[in-house]
């Protein structure tokens, strides 16, 4: 009998692609393949990939190109997950000899078939890209790597077509879990010792499985004993009803910490993108949201430099961070992906020089912004989740304010998974230093 394989994984780009591989790794362990830690122990090396910027595609092409001499001596198996094999399949099993068998997103459950086959134990086809409009995974358990966090998908796909965003094309259509079988993993999740539990979907706020909707989902979650935290990522502004802010709000389990993609402040740019809000909409949500759950956090995603965005347009981005003060913001220059509507109808005129100027002056009232705001909560108390030892200051711990500020704490006498109340003594860009003041009692540890 041919001796199973040892399969590693190694993931790129967004949350959803880390919990996959923990999905992938359960569908590849139930046929009875070895999971490898490094890609010496591996027979077939597997890359989850993301295809949102471009970028992700250069770091996936380079990495092929370093495998190329693994390949060869060990007669490596290599397989491309994700959102880019979904997107770019000719391209990667024409074009790169490394690459044996590509799946998309939708298709993990065929993935023993395909390495069979690229193995030459079978026969069966080298792409499996089919996107679906029921997968959801449910019966698969996924293996987690342990620490106080749990990823977990509720929803996948997406319907919104944003004239910018891959994700539709590789991800395809939404689809959300059935409420009660969240509930009961959440459950296994905090038997297991998980302290936190963070609900994914490309477009999670619009979970609906039939009556159920987001609002109702996260009580449900937060009502489930035991479990500190709830988090989720990553939501659409039109989908934040006053009921979901309410149930932040109300519920202690439901952290107060809320990203929010702005992507840009001029109405024609976010008409462009498609972004079905204005600049005076998103506004009042964000009023909205600071006055029902004050002292929360509230986050956000911003493009610069989309097709057509003048310099003027672009100044009402910058307009909106400087009156809104988001605790933080991840910012990007455009880029255009390759079958979206803003590739096949607008030009990418906007000059790299000036989206660079754009990203480098938004990334420094960021920052200012944010050491501000950190800056103001020295002498503060704060509740805070220790994730877990810190690799740059040994006998420290990263924690996380419920409002999901990384926190440095000395690790005296605490451990992973204790919630403790500290002092705010020092800031330092966008880290809070604290002292402990206490550790709630521990309860058992996983
Ligand atoms: N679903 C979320 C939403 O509606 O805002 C966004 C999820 S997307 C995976 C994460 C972020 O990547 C987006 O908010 C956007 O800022 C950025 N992004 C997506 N496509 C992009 C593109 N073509 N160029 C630059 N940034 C992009
Ligand atoms: Fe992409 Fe988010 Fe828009 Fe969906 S809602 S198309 S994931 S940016």
């Amino acid at each position: 009998m041919t001796k199973q394989p040892n399969i590693y994984i190694e993931t790129y780009g967004c949350q959803m692609n880390v919990y996959d591989s923990e999905l992938v790794k359960s569908i590849c362990a139930g046929r009875g393949y070895g999971l490898a830690d490094t890609v010496d122990e591996a027979d077939v090396v597997l890359l989850n990939t993301c295809a949102i910027r471009e970028r992700a595609h250069l770091k996936i092409y380079g990495r092929l190109q370093r495998l190329k001499r693994a390949k060869v001596e060990k007669g490596l198996t290599i397989g491309i997950l994700g959102c880019m094999a979904q997107n770019l399949k000719e391209d990667l099993l024409d074009g790169h000899d490394q690459v044996d068998f590509v799946a998309g997103p939708d298709s993990y459950r065929e993935l023993p078939d395909l390495i069979d086959a690229a193995r030459g134990i079978g026969r069966g086809p080298d792409a499996a890209l089919k996107l679906s409009r029921t997968e959801t995974y449910s019966g698969v358990d996924p293996i987690r790597s342990g620490g106080v966090n749990a990823w977990l998908a509720v929803m996948r796909g997406c319907d919104n077509m944003c004239t910018f965003c891959v994700v539709p094309y590789t991800r395809g259509r939404e689809r959300s879990r059935d409420p009660q079988g969240v509930v009961d993993e959440v459950k296994a999740l905090v038997g297991e010792g998980y302290k936190q539990v963070t609900l994914l979907g490309q477009n999670v706020n619009s979970y609906r499985h039939g009556e159920t909707r987001f609002a109702d989902l996260m009580r449900m979650v937060g009502d489930v004993d035991g479990v500190e935290r709830v988090r989720f990522t990553s939501p659409h502004p039109k989908d934040f009803p006053v009921e979901l802010i309410d149930a932040i709000a109300e519920h202690p389990n439901l952290c107060k910490h809320i990203h929010l993609p702005l992507q840009a402040g001029n109405d024609r740019v976010l008409d462009l993108m498609r972004r079905t809000y204005t600049n005076a909409a998103f506004r009042e949500l964000a009023a909205t949201i600071r006055e029902r759950i004050p002292g929360g956090g509230l986050t956000t995603d911003i493009i610069v430099g989309f097709p057509t965005e003048t310099a003027a347009e672009y100044e009402e981005t910058r307009t909106l961070m400087e009156d809104l003060r988001f605790d933080s913001a991840f910012i990007f220059k455009y880029s255009e992906r390759k079958g979206t509507v803003a590739q096949r109808r607008l030009d990418d005129d906007v000059p790299e020089e000036e989206k660079t100027r754009r990203i480098v002056e938004l990334v420094a009232l960021q920052k200012q912004i944010t050491g501000e705001i950190n800056e103001a909560l020295v002498g503060t108390t704060q509740r805070v989740l220790v994730e877990e030892a810190s690799d740059r200051r040994p006998g420290d711990f990263l924690c996380r304010t419920d409002s999901f500020k990384t926190t440095v704490v000395p690790g005296d006498g605490l451990v992973a998974g204790d919630i403790a109340d500290v002092e705010i003594v020092d800031s330092y860009g966008a880290t809070l230093f604290g002292r402990p003041l206490s550790a709630a009692p521990r309860a058992s540890s996983g």
